[in-house]
């Protein structure tokens, strides 16, 4: 595994081995890995011949007030979970050459960025959707994995290269879970004991209500509320529950493909989850961490 940090050269990499005939699969995230980036690696490997796996944490995306400074980092830790998941090249750009200054030019998905994690956070897909944008721009991968635990970025970005045409394959992984169904996120770190509990209120909630679906409850505002009873309890604050369909729109039919999207404050640490109702929580990948 070789470390790039200079944009251009990361550009040469892949020009390089696409030349040779090789397929470059490309992983974006944030850091402080965990097995549910690291299934994504494992998603890339299987598409393509190389793998690259970059971490930067994008202040675009981060609204005032919001966890920029403190967000867990550990590079020499990322860097051994990544070379164990043979990993061909962690890219590490800076910020400054990422941002030599504010975008003036920012990608945005119009409602569909303003919904649900949009409304919550102004902003946020605007900056999810540039990086992402310029990432591809400078990792020119033939296939770049997302992991579904972002259900609507995964959305957005599908549809991103749909609608401008890049030319990349965007692959969505399953969630990956602890045993206890809690969705992995580098954001776990900030849980305490007590909050890690309570953190379970959001896989709770998602089987609940795809309990009431399999019971028959077809009514999309009755499952809204029996997801909410779950996800009401001490130390969470919940945000939203929502039924929607694959392209993000709230449902008035729920079928096996709909999507229970949550999101909820556990102390000051706000997490999200979904599952499609149609394959469950339990369809999702276990691990013990
Ligand atoms: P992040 O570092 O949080 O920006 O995430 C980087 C990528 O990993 C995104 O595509 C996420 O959707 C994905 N990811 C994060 N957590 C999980 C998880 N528990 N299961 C599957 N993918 C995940």
């Amino acid at each position: 595994m070789q470390d790039i940090i200079a944009l251009d050269a990361m550009r040469a990499w892949t020009r390089a081995e696409q030349a040779r005939g090789a397929s470059v699969a490309f992983v974006p995230t944030m850091g402080f890995l965990h097995e549910g980036h690291l299934r994504l690696v494992d998603r890339a490997r299987e598409l393509a011949d190389r793998v690259v796996l970059s971490i930067f944490v994008n202040p675009l995306q981060f609204g005032p007030g919001e966890d920029f400074e403190r967000y867990p980092r550990d590079l020499p830790r990322d860097r051994a979970l990544a070379q164990g998941r043979t990993v061909d090249v962690l890219f590490l750009p800076e910020r400054a050459a990422i941002y030599p200054a504010e975008p003036v030019v920012r990608v945005t998905a119009g409602a569909l960025g303003e919904t649900l994690e949009g409304a919550a956070r102004p902003g946020h897909f605007a900056g999810v959707l540039t990086v992402v944008l310029k990432l591809f721009a400078i990792v020119q991968p033939d296939v770049a994995v997302f992991g579904r635990k972002d259900f609507q970025q995964a959305t957005l970005v599908r549809r991103m290269a749909a609608d401008l045409d890049l030319p990349v394959t965007i692959d969505v992984a399953p969630t990956v879970r602890e045993l206890d169904g809690l969705a992995l996120s580098s954001r776990n770190a900030y849980l305490a004991p007590a909050e890690r509990r309570s953190a379970l209120a959001l896989s709770r909630c998602l089987r609940a209500v795809e309990q009431g679906w399999r019971g028959g409850e077809a009514n999309p505002a009755a499952l809204v509320r029996r997801g909410l009873e779950i996800l009401t309890q001490p130390g969470v604050t919940p945000e939203y529950v929502a039924l929607v369909d694959e392209r993000l729109q709230p449902v008035e039919r729920v079928t096996a493909a709909t999507v229970v999207v949550v999101a909820a404050r556990v102390g000051k640490t706000r997490l999200i989850d979904n599952v499609v109702l149609g394959d469950g929580v339990a369809g999702d990948v276990a691990v013990r961490s």
